[in-house]
C-alpha cells in the first residue's frame, strides 16, 4: 500500500526540526513494497553500469574508483523533468552529443521519444550531465542522469553510488539528533533494503524509487555530517539472511510491540516477526490520537466506496495477534462494506491515522481515533533503535534486535 509518490510530508525537508523530523521518518511508515514475491531471487545481481564520461563532464573519480552504484527513479511523476545546470549536455544512447544548453531546460515525451526544450526530438534514451553541477527539478544530483521516454511520460534515473545514497537516505529517513549509534543502525538498514532491491529492481530501468514506495532521496544537498558519518562508519555493512541481503524495513514507532511482515503484508519472513518493545516510549508518537469529523469521515467513506450519508459508522471487526486493526467496517444508510483497514488508514491518511494499532470511537461531531506508534511496525523500530542507543547498545545489537537470525557483513554478495 504505498502511499502517493512524493507526498506532502515527504517533501518538506526540515533538518533541524525534531517534530518535522518524526514526520519524514514516518515516510516510512507505509512498507516499502509489496511483501512475498520480493524474496530475493538467486542469481547474480543485475549490472549497473558506472557514469559514462562524456564530453568532458565527468563524474568525481572518487565515484567512480570501487564503487558499487544504484539507478534510483528521481523524477515527480509529472511527465516532464527540468534540467537545470551552467552547462547542461545530453548524450544519445551511441555516446554522441546529441544537445546543449545553457541554464535551464525542460526534457519531455512524445510517445517514446525525448523532446528537448519543447522542439527537438531525440532518442528513446539520454543521458545528461551538468556543469558545474546538474539539478533535476529542484534536486543536485552528481555524476549522470539518464532520462527515459516512455508512453509519453519522461522518467530521470539518477545514477548514485551506494554510499552517496546511503548518506543521503539517512538524512532524509532519521532525526540529525539520534544517536549516532542508532544512525549507524539505520544506515546498515537502508543500505541493504537498497542491496535487496537492486537484486529484482522495480523496473528495467531503475532499482528504486527515491520516495516513500522505497526509501526517500532527494538529491545530494543537505546531508549533514552526523549522516555521512554513519554512512562512513559503516562503509559496505550489510545485513544477511541466509545469504541474501534481507528485507530490512522499518518505521518510526512501534509503539509498544512490533508488528510481524505476516500480518502486515500475508507472507511470513522469519526475520520480520512481532516482538516487544519498550524502548521506544521516549517518542512523541508513541501513543497518538486524532479527531476524525463528520466531513472526514464522510470522505474517507466516499474514498473507499461508500455513499457516505447519515449515520455513518466506522467500526474495528478485526485484530491481528499484534492487537493491530486488520479489518475496519463502514456503514452508512443500508450499505456496508468492509475492507483492510490499511485501506482505511491509507484514505484517512497516513500523517493522520498513524498506525493500525487504533481504536476508533465514536465522539461528539465525529470520531476520536487514538492509537499507538507510527508505521507500519515491521522492522526496526527508530525510535526503539534511539532508545537502545541510548541507553548504552551499539548498532551491531540494535540491528540484531530487530533483524534477528540475520548476519552482518562487509559484502553484499
Ligand atoms: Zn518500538
Amino acid at each position: 500500500m504505498p502511499p502517493a509518490r512524493g507526498s506532502a510530508a515527504c517533501a518538506a525537508l526540515p533538518f533541524l526540526s525534531a517534530i518535522l523530523a518524526v514526520v519524514l521518518i514516518a515516510c516510512s511508515g507505509a512498507p516499502p513494497r509489496k511483501p512475498a514475491e520480493e524474496l530475493p531471487p538467486a542469481g547474480p545481481p543485475p549490472s549497473v553500469s558506472p557514469p559514462r564520461p562524456g564530453g568532458g563532464i565527468a563524474p568525481r573519480p572518487p565515484d567512480v574508483a570501487g564503487a558499487r552504484f544504484l539507478r534510483i527513479r528521481i523524477d515527480d511523476g509529472t511527465g516532464t523533468t527540468t534540467l537545470a545546470g551552467e552547462t547542461v549536455r545530453v548524450w544519445d544512447a551511441d555516446g554522441r552529443l546529441a544537445a546543449e544548453a545553457r541554464g535551464s531546460v525542460t526534457l519531455g515525451a512524445i510517445g517514446d521519444r525525448v523532446r528537448f526544450n519543447g522542439t527537438r526530438l531525440l532518442g528513446s534514451a539520454v543521458d545528461v550531465a551538468g556543469q558545474p553541477e546538474l539539478r533535476v527539478g529542484k534536486q543536485r544530483v552528481d555524476g549522470r542522469v539518464r532520462l527515459i521516454a516512455r508512453n509519453g511520460q519522461i522518467l530521470a534515473v539518477a545514477v548514485v553510488p551506494l554510499e552517496t545514497y546511503v548518506a543521503a537516505v539517512v538524512s532524509r529517513e532519521a532525526p540529525p539528533l539520534f544517536h549516532p549509534e542508532a544512525l549507524k543502525a539505520q544506515a546498515v538498514a537502508t543500505r541493504t533494503y537498497a542491496a535487496f532491491s537492486a537484486r529484482k529492481p522495480r523496473d528495467p530501468a531503475y532499482d528504486l524509487v527515491g520516495s516513500v514506495e522505497d526509501q526517500v532521496f532527494e538529491g545530494i544537498d543537505g546531508v549533514a555530517e552526523v549522516f555521512r558519518d554513519a554512512a562512513g562508519g559503516t562503509s559496505g555493512l550489510v545485513l544477511l539472511y541466509r545469504g541474501e541481503p534481507a528485507r530490512t524495513v522499518f518505521h518510526s514507532t512501534c509503539g509498544g510491540r512490533t508488528e510481524s511482515a505476516a500480518n502486515a503484508w500475508g507472507r511470513d519472513v522469519p526475520y520480520l516477526r512481532s516482538q516487544s518493545c519498550d524502548d521506544c516510549s521516549g517518542s512523541p508518537v508513541y501513543r497518538w490520537a486524532y479527531r476524525m469529523t463528520v466531513g472526514e469521515g464522510r470522505r474517507v467513506a466516499r474514498a473507499m466506496g461508500i455513499p457516505a450519508g447519515e449515520q455513518l459508522q466506522i467500526i474495528v471487526t478485526d485484530r491481528a495477534s499484534s492487537g493491530r486493526a486488520a479489518r475496519v467496517r463502514i456503514v452508512s444508510g443500508g450499505v456496508a462494506r468492509e475492507t483492510q483497514a490499511a485501506e482505511f488508514r491509507k484514505a484517512a491518511g497516513y500523517s493522520r491515522v498513524r498506525s493500525l494499532w487504533m481504536e476508533i470511537e465514536p465522539a461528539a461531531e465525529g470520531w476520536l481515533v487514538s492509537g499507538r506508534g507510527y508505521g507500519h511496525g515491521v522492522g526496526m523500530c527508530q525510535f526503539g533503535a534511539n532508545g537502545m542507543a541510548k541507553a548504552g547498545s551499539g548498532f551491531r545489537e540494535i540491528l540484531a534486535r530487530y533483524y534477528p537470525g540475520t548476519e552482518l557483513s562487509r559484502e553484499a554478495p
